[in-house]
C-alpha cells in the first residue's frame, strides 16, 4: 500500500494547528486572562429565526409520508435554485441547469477541479486562503503560485505566463481587498485570449457595499465564457455549521460542459442537506433579508472601527471596506508569529499572523470584525492603551 505523497505538503493546517495550540497553552497558565479573539474567520451571530423556522418546518416536512424526501437531486432543489436565479443572478440569463447546490464552498472550490485534466496549469494568487492550496495538494496537481503585491493595493496583477486555471478570491480573505469592475476586466480578458478558466471564491459576497465593486463575476461582460463562481451561506447566513453552498457553471463556457459536470456530480454526490436548502431558501423572503442586512452591517461597523483604530495609531491597513477583515502591516520589526505572541501576551488578542497565508504575508497578520461589538470595543481599548 502507497499512502499519497502529495498529502505531505499540507503544511497549513498545521500552523492553524500550532496557533490554537498556543492560545490554549497561555489560557492554561493564565487561566484568569479574559482573552479577545479577532483572529476568527468563524460568524458569531445565530441564525435568525425565519430561517430556523423554515429548518423547523423541514424537519416535520421529513416526518409525514406525503412529505418526506428522500434522495434529492444531485444538482440541488429547484426550489432553492429558484431564489438563487431571482435574487442573485437577476437580470443574468442562467437557467436551473448552470447552478449547482452544495454542502461547502471549501470543498466546492477544489473538487471542481475533477472537471479539468490533471496537468492543467494552475495559478494561485498569494498571501491566500490556505484551502486552495491544501486542497489542491490533496488532488495532487502542481501550483503556480503569483505574489499579490502590496504595491498593487493587494490586487492581483495578470501574468505574462499562460495558465489553464486561475484561482481569484474576492472580497479576499485574507486581505479584505475587493476587486473592482476594471481589475476584473482585466482577468477575464486574459482568460479568453489564454483559454483559461476563472475559479472565483465569492463566499463575502453578501460584505459588498462600495458601488464599483460587482457582487458577482458575472457583471463583467463575457466572464459567463471563462468563470465558474462560487458562493456559501456560510458567511451571509451563518450557515457554518449547517452547510450549504453554490456554484454557477455557465453553458457558455464550452458546449457540454454541463453534461460532463451534471454526469459527475450524480456519480460522486448526493445532493446538500434537504433542511439546509429550505432554511436557504428562507433567508430570500423580504423580512430574513432586512435581518441579514442588519446582521451584516454590524459585522462591517466592527471592521471599520477597528480600522479607524488602527490608522489613528498609525498603522497601515489594508481591506474591511466591502469585508470582515483587515490585513495590517506590523510597525513593529519582528515577524508575524513573534507580532502574535506578543499580542496574545500583552494585549491578550488573538490574531492570525499572516505568514500562514503565505511567506509573503509574515510583515502583516489578519484581524477580522466578525466577533461581538463588546469584543472589538475591547480590544481596541487595549490597542490604545498599549500604543499610545
Ligand atoms: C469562509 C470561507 C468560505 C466558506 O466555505 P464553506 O465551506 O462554504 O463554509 C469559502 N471561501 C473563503 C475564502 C472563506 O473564507
Amino acid at each position: 500500500m502507497k499512502l499519497n505523497k502529495d498529502l505531505s505538503k499540507i503544511k497549513e493546517e498545521n500552523e492553524f494547528f500550532t496557533l490554537s495550540e498556543k492560545v490554549k497553552e497561555f489560557k492554561e497558565k493564565n487561566p484568569h486572562c479574559e482573552i479577545v479573539s479577532l483572529g476568527i474567520g468563524d460568524v458569531s451571530k445565530p441564525i435568525i429565526k425565519p430561517i430556523t423556522e423554515a429548518m423547523h418546518n423541514a424537519v416535520d416536512d421529513l416526518s409525514s409520508m406525503e412529505t418526506f424526501k428522500g434522495y434529492g437531486a444531485s444538482t440541488g432543489y429547484n426550489f432553492l435554485k429558484q431564489k438563487i436565479l431571482e435574487n442573485d443572478y437577476k437580470n443574468m440569463d442562467f437557467s436551473f441547469d448552470e447552478i449547482y447546490i452544495s454542502n461547502g464552498t471549501k470543498i466546492d472550490v477544489c473538487s471542481i477541479l475533477e472537471l479539468f485534466d490533471i496537468d492543467s496549469s494552475i495559478c494561485i494568487p498569494t498571501p491566500i486562503y490556505p484551502i486552495y492550496k491544501n486542497g489542491v495538494h490533496c488532488l495532487s496537481r502542481n501550483i503556480n503560485y503569483l505574489l499579490i503585491c502590496e504595491k498593487d493595493n493587494f490586487v492581483p496583477q495578470v501574468p505574462k505566463e499562460k495558465y489553464d486555471i486561475v484561482y481569484l478570491c474576492s472580497p479576499n480573505n485574507p486581505t479584505g481587498i475587493a476587486y473592482s469592475y476594471e481589475n476584473l476586466k482585466k482577468w477575464v480578458d486574459y482568460a479568453i485570449e489564454n483559454h483559461a478558466i476563472i475559479l472565483y471564491d465569492n463566499a463575502y459576497s453578501a460584505f459588498i457595499n462600495t458601488t464599483n465593486i460587482p457582487k458577482s463575476i458575472y457583471e463583467i461582460e463575457c466572464a459567463n465564457k471563462v468563470a465558474i463562481e462560487f458562493r456559501s451561506f456560510s458567511k451571509n447566513i451563518s450557515f457554518s455549521g449547517v452547510r450549504c453552498s453554490y456554484y454557477v457553471i455557465p453553458n457558455k463556457i464550452c458546449d457540454n460542459i454541463n453534461n460532463i459536470w451534471k454526469k459527475r456530480t450524480i456519480n460522486r454526490f448526493n445532493g446538500a442537506d434537504y433542511i439546509a436548502q429550505k432554511g436557504a431558501e428562507a433567508s430570500y423572503s423580504k423580512e430574513a433579508q432586512i435581518e441579514i442586512k442588519e446582521n451584516i452591517a454590524d459585522y462591517l461597523n466592527n471592521t471599520k472601527k477597528l480600522k479607524k483604530a488602527f490608522k489613528k495609531l498609525g498603522f497601515t491597513v489594508y481591506g474591511g471596506e466591502d469585508s470582515p477583515f483587515l490585513w495590517v502591516k506590523i510597525k513593529e520589526h519582528i515577524n508575524s508569529w513573534d507580532l502574535f505572541n506578543l499580542y496574545l501576551k500583552k494585549l491578550n488578542i488573538i490574531i492570525i499572523p499572516g505568514i500562514i497565508f503565505g511567506i509573503e504575508g509574515d510583515s502583516f497578520f489578519r484581524i477580522s470584525g466578525l466577533g461581538s461589538r463588546e469584543d472589538i470595543e475591547k480590544a481596541i481599548e487595549r490597542l490604545e492603551k498599549y500604543y499610545n
